[in-house]
């Protein structure tokens, strides 16, 4: 993962302009923002550029605003909570390009930051349109992205800019791929990847990659219920894609050849209803009535993963083992989430996971901090997953 230029790669830029693709796309409600995760990850980049002397202008988009300026989705608003966080004040320029920005520049002085108006006020973004992206940088010296979650989309501010500026990933991308190169570019083997979640269709892609990736494929949530079904195994009421036993099938053949073993539970948790504290069994796959839903992976089964875990160096987990939002189905993933962190913690997996439900997930079993990445990148870690290049990371390289 040395293929792209980093923070290290910078010497002095005093009087220089830094334009910094980060990730202010962030949750707000009655004016603030409720979860600054994403802008305490930048944070390590805009600190080092700016005590390198150069003038910081970040770039984000907003929202959807669809190419047109919008009162309510204007980069304006989160200015106070950026300042908070990076405990310094930062300026806010009304615009992306042209004179508005330079008269900005000519007021800032070395080391100072200022906010950029919303990316995707304009057309040329999201069409990743040249002479757009030419206007940006015509007021800069280097392009940094530190936005791996917005680099599955190749847009002005994403991808263009990299070829039109001396482009480094900042200290948060870096941080990100060298994770998830770990994990499945180079990891140390045995790997597993436990792929969870409700639907099957959903992640198609990701389960065709891993199959060739990796040695455990552990299936877990609504997705193992269809490939239960495609075994011949009756599963009742549960979620179900009935329409896709062939193409489970395919996927287990693929990992016979690939040398890839398959973890199907053995025994789950059913409930008549599916509502919080529902009454719930846990049953042999083949004991599941026509009025039972499956949810949740039995401690059997969970146990024998953990096993599995056990056994090997690396794991890759997107997608929770059951519908954890609502207990008792949170066991299974709860149980095998902290399996993974004692081992990481003892030193013998690397664990990276990622996906927005994931995330809530992990959060849930209290293990945010023992695994060895946790990903917030939703759509690009997806992507990743499935062995895509994102044209962002791609940009980067080159
Ligand atoms: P992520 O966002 O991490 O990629 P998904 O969106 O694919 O994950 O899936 C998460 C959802 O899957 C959760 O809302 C969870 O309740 C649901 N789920 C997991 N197992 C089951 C199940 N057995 N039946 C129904 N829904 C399930
Ligand atoms: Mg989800």
């Amino acid at each position: 993962m040395t293929d792209f230029k980093t923070l290290d790669d910078l010497g002095d830029l005093t009087g220089k302009v830094a334009l910094v693709r980060v990730d202010l796309n962030v949750p707000m409600q009655d004016g603030a923002v409720t979860d600054d995760t994403r802008i305490r990850a930048f944070r390590p980049t805009v600190d080092q550029l700016s005590q390198k002397g150069a003038k910081v202008l970040l770039l984000s988009h907003f929202g959807r605003p669809g190419g047109r300026k919008s009162s309510t989705l204007s980069l304006s608003m989160v200015v106070g909570d950026v300042e908070k966080v990076l405990g310094r004040e930062i300026m806010f320029v009304p615009e992306i390009a042209g004179d508005i920005v330079a008269q900005s520049l000519g007021i800032m002085r070395a080391g100072e930051v200022a906010i950029l108006e919303n990316s995707r006020f304009y057309p040329g973004e999201e069409a990743n349109d040249a002479d757009f992206a030419k206007a940006i940088a015509a007021n800069a010296d280097i392009y940094v992205n530190d936005a791996f979650s917005a680099a599955h989309r190749a847009h002005a501010t994403t991808e263009g800019l990299a070829h039109l500026l001396p482009s480094y990933a900042g200290r948060a991308m870096e941080a990100e791929l060298k994770a998830l190169s770990a994990a499945l570019d180079n990891p140390v083997h045995p790997v597993a990847a436990v792929v969870g979640g409700a639907k099957v269709s959903s992640k198609l892609d990701v389960l065709t990659h891993l199959v060739g990736k990796v040695d455990h494929l552990i299936i877990g949530g609504g997705m193992a219920n269809t490939f239960l079904a495609a075994r011949g195994v009756d599963v009742g009421k549960s979620l179900c894609e009935h329409d896709l036993a062939d193409t489970a099938e395919s996927i287990m053949d693929a990992a016979d050849k690939a040398g890839c073993t398959v973890h199907l539970p053995y025994d789950v948790v059913v409930a008549k209803e599916f509502k919080t504290g529902a009454p719930a069994r846990t049953i042999n796959v083949h004991e599941v009535a026509a009025d039972d839903m499956i949810l949740d992976l039995g401690a059997s089964a969970t146990e024998a993963l953990g096993d599995v875990l056990k056994t090997c160096r690396t794991l890759v987990w997107n997608g929770p083992l059951g519908a954890f939002e609502t207990p008792p189905f949170d066991e299974a993933t709860v149980a095998l989430a902290r399996t993974a962190a004692a081992l990481t913690q003892d030193g013998s997996l690397t664990s990276v996971a990622g996906g927005g439900d994931t995330v809530a997930a992990l959060a849930h079993a209290g293990v945010t901090e023992d695994f060895s990445y946790i990903s917030t990148a939703g759509g690009a870690f997806l992507e990743w997953m499935e062995g895509k290049e994102l044209p962002g990371v791609a940009a980067l390289r080159g």
